[in-house]
C-alpha cells in the first residue's frame, strides 16, 4: 500500500448515509484512523479521526453499529468485528445476519451463533443423548448395527430380568461393561469437561449410562439414565465393584443380585439426578441439547423447562425441532471442535 493512502476497513450504512472506518500508514510506519460519514441527501462527508483501531470501533459501538448494513468488511478486521459480534448473540436485527455473513465463511454461521451464545450465557446446562457416544465408537444401541437389534430389550432391560433371567441379563450388561472399559472419551467431551472448568458452561446433563463425560473430567453430570459402571444391589441397593457384578458375586450385605445403576425400562430414574438437572435448566439461560433424538420420556421435557435460549445439535435435524432458537446439523464432536476453535480465537478463554 502507498503511504499516506487511506484504507477502507469496513462500511456500513443505511438509507440516510454510509459510515467509512479507514486506516493510514504514514512513511515511519506509524497508523491513524478516521470514521468517514458520508450524508446520501447531500452528499456531505463528515470526517473524525481517532488515534487508535481500539478507539475507532469504539466509537463504531456507541452508533448500534448493527442496526445498520454492512457494506464491506476488509479480511484483516474480520477476527475482531467476528468477536464483537459473538459477544452480541441472537440479535434480532436482520443487519446481524448480514454481519455474520462478512465476516464468516456461510457455514460457520451456526457454529459462531453457537459460539456466542456460550460466550455471552451466564448460565448454559448441555443435554446429551445417544449422539454424543457414537463418535467414541461405543454401539449406539438404536442405530441398525446397534446392540438392541441382536437382543430384545424388553427381555432384558427390565427388572424382571433380574429375578427370573438372571444369567442373559448380567451376560449382557457384563458385555456392554467390558466393552466400555476400552472405550474412550472423545475430543467433544474433553471439550465439554474444559468448558465446566472455565465456567464457560454450569453442567451436563446426559442420556448416556457410559459415564464418558466423567471420564473426560465433567464435574457437574447428571446421568439422567443411571451408569453402566455404577454396579449395585438390585435388592437393597448398596454399591460394590463392578468385578463383583461380572463375576456373578452374590451382594455382601444381603446376599441379593448385583447389577448395573442403570435405570431399566419401568423404573423410575434417579431422583437426584432428576432434580438436579430440573433445577439447572429452569435458572438456564441457555440450554443446548446434543446427540438426541428425543424420544424418550420424561427427558425429552427438560429442553421445555427453560425460559432461556435452546440450541438443538444433532446429524439429523427434524422439522419437530423447529421450537429451539437454533438449530446446528452435524456430529456432536464436530460441532464442538468447530465452536471450541472460534471461541479460542476470539480469545474467549
Ligand atoms: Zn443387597
Amino acid at each position: 500500500m502507498a503511504n499516506n493512502t487511506w484504507e477502507t476497513l469496513a462500511a456500513y450504512g443505511s438509507e440516510t448515509g454510509t459510515i467509512e472506518i479507514q486506516e493510514c500508514r504514514n512513511k515511519e510506519g506509524k497508523e491513524k484512523y478516521r470514521r468517514v460519514i458520508t450524508y446520501m441527501e447531500d452528499n456531505h462527508k463528515k470526517k473524525e479521526e481517532a488515534g487508535s483501531l481500539e478507539e475507532v470501533f469504539k466509537s463504531l459501538e456507541g452508533q448500534d453499529w448493527l442496526l445498520y448494513f454492512p457494506l464491506y468488511v476488509n479480511p484483516k478486521v474480520k477476527k475482531i468485528l467476528g468477536a464483537r459480534l459473538l459477544q452480541q448473540p441472537f440479535k434480532t436485527h436482520a443487519a446481524y445476519e448480514t454481519w455474520l455473513q462478512y465476516c464468516f465463511q456461510e457455514e460457520e454461521t451456526n457454529i459462531v451463533k453457537l459460539a456466542g451464545a456460550v460466550a455471552a450465557s451466564s448460565k448454559t446446562v448441555v443435554l446429551t443423548g445417544a449422539g454424543m457416544s457414537t463418535e467414541s465408537n461405543l454401539p449406539d444401541f438404536r442405530s441398525k448395527a446397534g446392540w438392541w437389534q441382536k437382543i430384545d430389550p424388553k427381555s432384558i432391560a427390565v427388572p424382571e430380568a433380574v429375578e427370573n433371567n438372571y444369567s442373559v441379563f448380567a451376560d449382557f450388561y457384563g458385555e456392554r461393561i467390558k466393552a466400555l472399559e476400552s472405550t474412550a472419551p472423545h475430543a467433544g467431551h474433553f471439550i465439554l469437561a474444559e468448558w465446566e472448568k472455565s465456567s464457560l458452561i454450569h453442567s451436563v446433563a446426559t442420556q448416556n449410562v457410559d459415564g464418558l463425560h466423567r471420564k473426560a473430567g465433567s464435574r457437574n453430570v447428571y446421568e439422567l439414565h443411571g451408569a453402566l459402571d455404577k454396579v449395585k444391589c438390585h435388592r437393597c441397593g448398596t454399591e460394590t465393584e463392578i468385578d463383583n457384578f461380572l463375576q456373578k458375586k452374590p451382594c455382601a450385605s444381603c446376599s441379593g443380585r448385583l447389577r448395573p445403576g442403570v435405570v431399566l425400562f419401568g423404573e423410575f430414574l434417579p431422583e437426584d439426578a432428576w432434580n438436579g438437572a430440573l433445577k439447572n435448566i429452569e435458572e438456564a439461560d441457555l440450554v443446548i441439547v446434543i446427540g438426541t433424538s428425543l424420544e424418550v420420556y420424561p427427558v425429552n421435557q427438560l429442553p421445555r423447562m427453560t425460559d432461556g435460549r435452546t440450541i438443538y445439535v444433532n446429524a439429523e435435524t427434524e422439522s419437530e425441532h423447529g421450537s429451539f432458537d437454533l438449530l446446528v446439523k452435524g456430529k456432536a464432536k464436530e460441532v464442538l471442535e468447530k465452536v471450541e476453535v472460534v471461541l479460542r480465537n476470539m480469545s474467549f478463554y
